[in-house]
């Protein structure tokens, strides 16, 4: 129970990633504020089962107006924002020629500045009760690129020099402020590239195994739990001295 008494936002926690996390960190004691859209009520349930408070605020982080709402929400309700996590994010798959320009504004907005607006917000709570864990979910697409992926390796790399330079702004207080770089997460997001190119194959199983081998030496995915455990140790005392990390969990993506 190393979060009780915490307070914990988690965006995009109504699925995949975010919604493991949310899970580990209510485990660990913390309250928490989900946000994200779709099955808002079976999430809530399912974050509530470790007897901890669970809200949902519905901010769409495309917006800065929205965002602030969320983060002062969670402080009003909660008394605190102890744990950030940034989660929330989209993708679209197209060559730069003919990448869509909402799409692009889209991502950089999701997948970006709302990590920039969450921050900016959160930290002066964080500052004045001196502690708070910060965890930004980049991506192994913050740390090398992949072709028709423009927008969110762009915005990926943006999430990993903002991590950085947050970590260097609170480097003498005890906030601290890292990234996580996965490799393929079998979750809703990554479903919609294997349909895509069940398509061309035909066969569900073998566009499964082709977008594993094609990047993922452990040809197994990650799991959206694994990366909660990994958030518990960067919000305990043993990683208050990793600072501005951009931590890939990725079945050995990044060694090749
Ligand atoms: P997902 O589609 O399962 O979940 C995305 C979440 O974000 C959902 O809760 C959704 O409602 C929310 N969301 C989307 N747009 C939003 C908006 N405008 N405002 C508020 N919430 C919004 O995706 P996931 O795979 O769990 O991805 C979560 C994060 O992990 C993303 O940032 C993604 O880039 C990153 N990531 C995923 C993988 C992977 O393989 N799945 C790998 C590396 C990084």
């Amino acid at each position: 129970m190393i979060l009780k008494g915490k307070a914990a936002l988690v965006t995009g926690s109504t699925s995949g990633i975010g919604l493991g996390i949310a899970c580990k960190l209510a485990e660990a004691g913390a309250d928490v504020m989900l946000n994200g859209f779709g099955d808002v009520e079976a999430a809530i349930a399912r974050v509530s089962g470790y007897g901890t408070r669970v809200l949902h605020h519905s901010a769409d982080v495309s917006d800065a107006e929205q965002i602030a709402a969320m983060v002062n929400q969670t402080e009003r309700d909660f008394g605190s924002l102890d744990v950030l996590v940034n989660n929330a994010g989209i993708q679209h798959v197209a060559p730069v020629e003919s990448f869509p320009v909402e799409r692009w504004d889209s991502i950089i907005a999701i997948n970006l500045s709302s990590v920039f607006h969450t921050m900016r917000l959160a930290l002066p709570g964080m500052r004045e009760r001196n502690w708070g864990r910060i965890v930004n979910i980049s991506s192994v697409h913050g740390l090398v690129a992949s072709a028709q992926k423009s927008a969110y390796v762009a915005a990926k790399h943006g999430v990993i020099g903002l991590t950085k330079t947050v970590a260097l702004e609170t480097a003498s207080t005890s906030v601290t402020c890292n990234a996580l770089c996965p490799g393929w997460v079998l979750t809703p997001l990554v479903q919609q590239q294997i349909d895509s190119k069940t398509q061309t194959h035909g066969d569900p199983v073998r566009a499964t195994r082709e977008l594993l081998m094609e990047k993922q030496p452990s040809l197994d995915f990650v799991t959206p739990e694994e990366l909660g455990d990994l958030t518990l140790f960067l919000c305990s005392d043993a990683a208050k001295q990793v600072r501005g990390a951009a931590w890939n969990v990725d079945g050995g993506w990044l060694a090749q």
